[in-house]
């Protein structure tokens, strides 16, 4: 932890308040849910009152975490500490607070935008349950078996099973411990990482058959016909962008998914080195140098030419290695 007195801050906020609502990005994963109820538990297993709470409901995979059951869509609030974890802008945490200001934000990306009035900002951070899991100590808070599986749930869905370039030595520690106190990493990783439906196999085939190049890009496309046909449920690409990012010779990787708002998701994968959170905070997205993504607002044809031709800017301007 670099900011020592933050981490204090926040700790003395915590031990004050009674009723703490928590709460994280829409479109959640692995670190926003796992971040939430990491922080949400251990605070229950202290006394407090928390609510947690998520502007979109919860896929059903997440159903898999300890605890989860709580994890609710917004209410009437009433609460005397808000906290938004794994988020970058306020925007992001769509309708899941009504107030201007949150009290508290903790999270690791590098585009974060400082919205809260207290900010624990860690953009070297592989993950915010990492983040917290280095917390708990200075907040006097013990990490207990469902705390350890959220925390390393977080920690396992953003190094994609510690193989992101920010995978430290401190990670695989903080992992260590963490599987003291509980969490089961094989049952873990096999769950998030190994495991997907035959419906998501059939969208990533899809996907598949339309991959394209174009220099050091490899992109391809997800239309919401795919998805019907796929009779895949989610409004994400199902992970595809990893296996799109697996494919060798190729510097970035992107994914586009048509959304039923008219807007198309877009996903970037950059091999260490770029940095393509620059790209998407000019579509108004956001991320870390490695893994980014933005909404855009325009057809498929649209937003693709858009991103592909600001994606070749970074890769003829940027100067290699310059992050990492
Ligand atoms: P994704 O491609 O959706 O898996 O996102 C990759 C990374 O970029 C994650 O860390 C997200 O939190 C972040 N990200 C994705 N979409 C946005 C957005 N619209 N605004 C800000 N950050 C985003
Ligand atoms: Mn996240
Ligand atoms: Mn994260």
């Amino acid at each position: 932890m670099r900011n020592k007195s933050i981490v204090r801050e926040i700790g003395k906020k915590l031990e004050e308040a009674n009723n703490i609502l928590i709460t994280s990005h829409i479109r959640p994963d692995w670190d926003a849910v796992g971040s939430v109820l990491g922080l949400g538990l251990a605070l229950q297993e202290n006394g407090k009152k928390v609510q947690m709470v998520l502007a979109d409901r919860l896929p059903e995979k997440f159903q898999y975490l300890p605890g989860s059951e709580q994890i609710k869509t917004p209410d009437s609030n009433d609460y005397d500490l808000s906290i938004v974890l794994d988020c970058s802008d306020f925007l992001r945490v769509g309708d899941a607070l009504q107030e201007e200001q949150p009290d508290v934000n903790i999270d690791h990306h590098i585009t974060n935008l400082k919205f809260a009035r207290l900010n624990l900002v860690e953009p070297r951070s592989a993950a915010t349950s990492m983040m917290l899991t280095e917390c708990f100590p200075f907040w006097g808070l013990d990490i207990s078996q469902p705390v350890a599986t959220a925390l390393m749930s977080g920690i396992l869905g953003d190094t994609l099973g510690f193989r992101t370039s920010n995978t430290s030595p401190k990670v695989l520690r903080l992992c260590a411990s963490l599987m003291e106190k509980g969490a089961n990493l094989a049952k873990l990783y096999e769950f998030i990482l190994i495991q997907n439906s035959f419906e998501a196999a059939n969208y990533w085939g899809m996907g598949l058959q339309k991959i394209q190049r174009n220099g050091k890009i490899v992109w391809t496309t997800l239309t919401l016909e795919d998805r019907k046909k796929a009779l895949y449920p989610g409004n994400d690409d199902a992970d595809l962008i990893n296996i799109l990012s697996a494919i060798n010779h190729y510097e970035i990787a992107i994914v586009f998914i048509e959304q039923k708002t008219g807007r198309i998701k877009v996903s970037w994968r950059a091999k260490p080195g770029w940095n393509v959170a620059k790209v998407a905070l000019k579509f108004g997205g956001g991320g870390h140098p490695a893994a980014a993504g933005a909404e855009i607002a325009g057809t498929l044809e649209e937003v693709q030419q858009q991103v592909l031709q600001m994606t070749n800017e970074l890769l003829t301007s940027e100067n290699y290695s310059s992050y990492n």
